[in-house]
């Protein structure tokens, strides 16, 4: 399988073609013809030629050369390229025989216009080719692929850099990348954690830090957390502010519309937020972030356009003086979840 090559043995590529006498002539074989043993292919069949194979085949772009093999096999010449395929007689007399040469010489023309170098067929599934990727690393992909690679409609990816890159995620978060999912899914890997246990974890979740090891207990729960508050309009139209614990409150900021209703929104949950100052002063971050959001959505009714472009030119700054106030929290609970809500103040 595919996913699993940083574990598995990658079987050596396989030419289309083998020798044959006299004088090394290069005879391809068809795909399913190529296992076996090339020494079958050096022996003529000692048989009559009908006249009638030789015309079927010049009227499908080949001349028949000679029998080779056994009795059902023939050696066609193609009548575009002059390369020499073994086929079947059965294929020749019943179907369009492909010439293996023109396949071949097509395959390596796409995997260069890929940036790849081809070299050679996969011996266990003959959809597959072997390619040396522009970083040298070799890779086995469906000629589908390849082609869709060439035409710029997708990437190649190359498992052993991205592994790599894997193991440096993971290492970032003290842990080793060991090997492919032993149960075979291809989104998760086996880890060892700097304690020694090993765990397997989705990749994403070792991107993203969210999860925890098994023996030791270190991770997303028990690290350091921050509060935000986040204005989000919904797709139905329901604006809302939200409150919440996250370990990372980064968000990818998106223009939205003003109007008094965020005013008022922002007022409820300033309310909210000073209420729970009272007891905690964790909130003050945020308190001072919702009084700010507010100063920039009055500002924002009161003056148009130009005052919008200028408070949006102090609110970048503002904004950036807020993030470090914020800092982080002490820690939390173990079985506190990533997103809880102290207090939300929402739309009706
Ligand atoms: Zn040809
Ligand atoms: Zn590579
Ligand atoms: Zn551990």
């Amino acid at each position: 399988m595919a996913h699993l090559t940083h574990t598995s043995p990658k079987p050596a590529p396989i030419r289309p073609h083998i020798y044959i006498a006299p004088s090394r002539t290069k005879l391809y074989l068809p795909r399913g013809s190529r296992n076996h043993a090339p020494k079958s292919w050096t022996r003529d069949y000692p048989g009559p030629i009908k006249a009638e194979w030789t015309t079927v085949a010049r009227s499908k772009g080949f001349d028949l050369i000679r029998r080779i093999r056994d009795k059902s096999h023939v050696v066609l010449r193609c009548h575009t390229c002059s390369a020499l395929t073994a086929q079947k007689l059965y294929t020749l007399r019943t179907a369009q025989p492909a010439c293996a040469g023109c396949r071949h010489r097509n395959i390596v023309a796409i995997a260069q216009k890929a940036g790849l170098e081809f070299l050679g067929y996969d011996p266990e599934y003959h959809k597959l080719g072997i390619y040396r990727a522009p970083c040298g690393h070799t890779v086995r992909r469906q000629f589908g692929q390849i082609e869709r690679i060439a035409d710029g409609r997708c990437k190649l990816r190359c498992e052993t850099c991205h592994s790599g890159k894997e193991a440096e995620e993971a290492a970032d978060r003290g842990w080793r990348l060991q090997g492919s999912d032993p149960e075979g899914n291809p989104n998760y890997r086996i880890y060892r954690h700097g304690c020694g246990h090993r765990q397997r974890v989705a990749r994403t979740n070792m991107r993203s830090g969210r999860f925890q090891c098994a023996a030791c207990g270190e991770g997303w729960a028990t690290a350091p957390s921050n509060i935000y508050a986040i204005r989000l309009e919904l797709p139905s139209g329901l604006r809302v502010v939200k409150l919440g614990f996250s370990r990372d409150p980064r968000i990818n900021r998106t223009s939205t519309r003003t109007s008094g209703d965020d005013l008022s929104r922002l007022q409820a949950a300033l309310q909210v937020v000073a209420f729970l100052l009272v007891d905690d002063p964790v909130y003050a971050p945020l308190f001072e972030r919702l009084e700010e959001e507010i100063r920039h959505e009055e500002d924002t009714l009161a003056n148009g356009a130009q005052a919008r472009a200028r408070a949006l030119l102090a609110r970048t700054g503002a904004g950036l003086k807020t993030k470090s106030a914020q800092g982080g929290m002490p820690h939390r609970s173990a079985n506190h979840p990533d997103h809880s809500e102290p207090g939300q103040a929402r739309a009706p």
